[in-house]
């Protein structure tokens, strides 16, 4: 069995649910596809619900209409034979009165979960339907059969292993499609897995059935070597450890949901990283077994401020740093990087909004300096610290740029730093010269 789960915008139109039916049409194994709601859907719901949420009955109405007109719109097109058209309308006015009776009644968070969850019903639904019309057997299982949560948010492991293994045996067909994201919660109510939870809907789903594989198709070919956007030749990494990855998920590596990995890793099953639009290219396979490599890829993540408290009480002390911290967690904020000498603490966030009442409360402890407008650059692969000549190859060619803190050491597959987000182009550039020339050459010949 295998699991092909596919994004938005993989579903984001007619012609790319096409695609997408001529991808698994062509994948021959026992598969579930797992799919999210269609591009701009649950942003337009998270709209709805905020609307809801302030009274503004009007306005939330004109969104649902306009949704409803849409979906209608592809389902015309999508779906050629009059019968699945008008099954498709049946769906469709289902879920329209979903919407408009949750409008009536007043805003619930429960609710809110309900309305969210309409988008991958809808997709899954109408991608059903162009499935049978193109006569390619399928079932559509309901997510909420099978995924569930606990009363923290958790994935129960257990129970969505037995239940999907319950109900998959109940067929006998080789093709299941699935929503992704949704899911019940402890009181069997309708829930989510939190934005962007499709990824790791797939990876739950993979666990729990053993999947000798769990396939992410989006837009882009797998996890690139750097990023395209201010590097010229970057090219995408065949394969990857776990861990590596998990250390580039963070830096905007957006491709795969940071979460997603676990359930993957823990059951030791591949993940294979691929573009619907070039179902040709290899894509990215994350693995326990990937090849060493000294450098995997570079990533970058901007609009981070960092934080030094200097004082001299901290010389020999001990639980000046879990004070610090404690100021953070009280905040809710999460600190990314941090390096400290004897005398200061510097570390890093990107979530500001409590930036000014941290600082108040780190004022008790020192002399505080902060600088924002910064970027960590994050470079991922083989980097255990026995190695000899790993952090010259990268800083030699950094000498005319300033570096405002380094950490390296945490972990065998991560070295970052922190540079002005000016230099940060810079910066990619001349590590991309230094560490990936000759690869990009293989990668050419190959
Ligand atoms: N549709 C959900 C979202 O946009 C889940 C997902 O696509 O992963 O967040
Ligand atoms: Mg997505």
């Amino acid at each position: 069995m295998i699991v092909l789960k596919f994004g938005g915008t993989s579903v984001g139109s007619v012609e790319n649910f096409r695609k997408v039916a001529r991808i698994v049409q062509d994948c021959q194994e026992d598969k579930i596809i797992v799919l999210s709601a269609m591009s701009g859907v649950t942003n337009t719901l998270v709209s709805i619900s905020e609307l809801l949420r302030a009274s503004k009955t009007k306005e939330a109405l004109e969104l649902i209409n306009g949704l409803n007109q849409k979906y209608l719109v592809v389902a015309k097109d999508l779906l050629e034979s009059d019968e699945g058209f008008y099954k498709a309308q049946i769906v469709l006015k289902k879920q329209h009165q979903v919407l408009l009776s949750i409008v009536e009644e007043s805003f619930t968070i429960q609710n809110e979960k309900i309305v969210m969850a309409q988008g991958e019903l809808v997709s899954t639904n109408l991608f059903q339907l162009y499935m049978e019309e193109i006569e390619l057997e399928s079932v559509l299982l309901s997510a909420l059969d099978f995924m569930y949560i606990d009363k923290f948010g958790e994935p129960k492991s257990a129970v969505i292993k037995d239940r999907i293994g319950k109900v998959l045996a109940n067929y006998s067909v080789n093709t299941f499609i699935t929503q992704g994201f949704i899911c019940r919660n402890e009181q069997n109510e309708i829930d989510n897995l939190n934005r962007g939870g499709s990824d790791y809907s797939a990876s739950l789903i993979g666990a729990a059935v053993e999947a000798n594989q769990i396939q992410i198709w989006t837009d882009i070919d797998g996890m690139h070597n750097n990023d395209p956007r201010f590097v010229d030749h970057t090219f995408s990494v065949k394969e990857m450890s776990f861990d590596e990855a998990a250390e580039l998920a963070y830096f905007g590596a957006k491709i795969l949901h940071p979460q997603s990995i676990i359930p993957a890793q823990e059951s030791n099953i591949p993940v294979l990283l691929k573009n619907t639009f070039k179902p040709e290219s290899i894509g990215t396979l994350i693995h326990n077994k990937a090849k060493v490599q000294k450098i995997r890829a570079i990533a970058a993540k901007d609009n981070i401020t960092a934080i030094k408290i200097k004082s001299y009480r901290m010389l020999m002390a001990y639980g000046f740093i879990k004070k610090i911290f404690e100021v953070f967690e009280d905040h809710k904020t999460a600190i990314d990087m941090i390096t400290t000498s004897e005398v200061a603490v510097s570390l890093t966030i990107d979530n500001t909004s409590k930036l000014k009442e941290i600082i108040n409360e780190l004022q008790a402890f020192g002399n505080i300096e902060v600088d924002s407008d910064l970027s960590i650059i994050c470079i991922a692969g083989d980097l255990a610290q026995n190695k000899k000549g790993v952090t010259s190859a990268i800083f030699n060619g950094l000498k005319d740029i300033p570096i405002r803190m380094i950490s390296y050491g945490g972990s065998n597959y991560n070295l970052s730093f922190l540079v002005k987000s000016i230099d940060k182009i810079a910066v990619l550039n001349i590590l991309n010269e230094g560490l990936f020339k000759r690869l990009e050459i293989e990668v050419l010949q190959a």
